[in-house]
C-alpha cells in the first residue's frame, strides 16, 4: 500500500491525553528526488520531515515550524520544517568523504524553532551528545525539560516511507499538572504501553484508522480529520535577488562581467535563478528608484 502523505490528531476521550499520528511517503519521494542522498540520510530526513509535521500540527499555529541540527559528525546541517501544517521541505549536508559506518551527527545541538506568521518568532535549544542519536528522545527531552509536558514519541523510517506516533499529556490548567488523577495516570501507563507495541511494518504499510484501532481497541479514541502534507519549497526570485544582493554590488557585477549571468541554484529544490547583466545593475539601485520608471 502507498501511505497517504498526511498527520493525524487524535485524543483518549475524558482524559487530558492526545496523540498524532504522521505518515508520509510521496513527500519524501519528492524531497529525495532532487538530491543523491546516502541510505542513512534519508532515513534521518525522513524522521526529520515526520517529526517536523506532527509537531506543527500538535501546536497548532500559522507560520513555519522547523527541526535543525548542526552536528560534529558526517552530517554537518540537517533541517526538515513544516509551514502551515501542511508543506515540509527538508535537507542535509553532509561530508564529501561520506562514510555510512561513521558517527552520524556526533555532539551537536538541535534548534526547534517556531516562526508565526504574526507574533514572536521562538526557539528552543537542545543539546545532542550521544552518538547513537535518537531524534524521538531528542524532542521527548525538549518537552520535558523545556516545556514540563509529558510526551512520548516514536519515530520510523526507511529510504522512501517514514511515519511518527506521538503521545501527550496535556496540562488541564496552567496551575494544575498533567494526569492529576490516579485514573489518569493509569491511562497514560496503558496507552504509552500499547503504544510502544508500535511495529515499523505496520506503521509504514497500515492506514491512519486501522493502525489506530490495532493499537488502541479497548480505548475510546476520537479523531480529528487528518490534514494533508506535500513537499513545497519556499524558493522565490526576490528571495534569491535577496542572496545576491548580500554578494554586495561590486563582486555581483565582477561575477555578471565575468560570466554573463549570475545562477544561483535553490538548495532544497535545485530551481535555478539566473540574474543577466539588467537585473543585477536593477537589484542594487535604491529602493526608490524603481517608482520614478
Ligand atoms: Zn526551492
Amino acid at each position: 500500500m502507498t501511505l497517504h502523505d498526511a498527520t493525524q490528531r487524535f485524543l483518549f476521550e475524558d482524559t487530558p491525553i492526545r496523540g498524532e499520528l504522521t505518515q508520509l511517503e510521496t513527500t519524501l519521494n519528492d524531497v529525495f528526488s532532487k538530491h543523491n542522498y546516502p541510505d542513512t540520510i534519508k532515513s534521518l530526513l525522513g524522521q526529520f520531515m515526520a517529526a517536523a509535521a506532527m509537531l506543527s500540527d500538535t501546536i497548532k499555529f500559522e507560520g513555519t515550524l522547523s527541526l535543525q541540527v548542526r552536528g560534529a559528525g558526517q552530517v554537518r546541517t540537517i533541517m526538515a520544517e513544516c509551514r502551515d501544517n501542511s508543506a515540509i521541505r527538508a535537507i542535509a549536508q553532509y561530508n564529501d568523504d561520506f562514510d555510512e559506518q561513521g558517527e552520524l551527527l556526533g555532539h551537536g545541538q538541535m534548534a526547534i524553532t517556531i516562526e508565526p506568521k504574526k507574533g514572536q518568532r521562538y526557539q528552543g535549544v537542545v543539546p545532542i551528545n550521544d552518538s547513537e542519536l535518537s531524534l524521538a528522545a531528542v524532542l521527548e527531552d525538549y518537552f520535558q525539560q523545556s516545556e514540563q509536558i509529558r510526551t512520548r514519541i516514536w519515530l520510523f523510517s526507511n529510504q522512501h516511507q517514514s511515519a511518527g506516533l506521538m503521545i501527550q499529556a496535556m496540562p488541564s490548567s496552567a496551575s494544575e499538572s498533567s494526569l492529576s488523577s490516579d485514573a489518569d495516570l493509569e491511562t497514560w501507563e496503558r496507552v504509552i504501553h500499547l503504544a510502544s507495541t508500535t511495529s515499523e511494518e505496520e506503521i509504514l504499510s497500515l492506514e491512519p484508522d486501522v493502525m489506530l484501532n490495532r493499537l488502541f481497541h479497548e480505548e475510546t479514541v476520537r479523531v480529528f480529520e487528518p490534514r494533508s502534507l506535500k513537499f513545497e519549497c519556499t524558493c522565490s526570485k526576490e528571495k534569491t535577488a535577496n542572496a545576491v544582493r548580500t554578494l554586495g554590488e561590486d563582486e555581483a557585477l565582477d561575477i555578471v562581467r565575468e560570466m554573463g549571468h549570475i545562477d544561483l541554484d535553490c538548495q532544497f529544490c535545485r530551481e535555478k535563478y539566473a540574474f543577466s547583466a539588467e537585473d543585477v545593475v536593477e537589484l542594487f539601485k535604491e529602493p526608490g528608484d524603481s517608482t520614478l520608471n
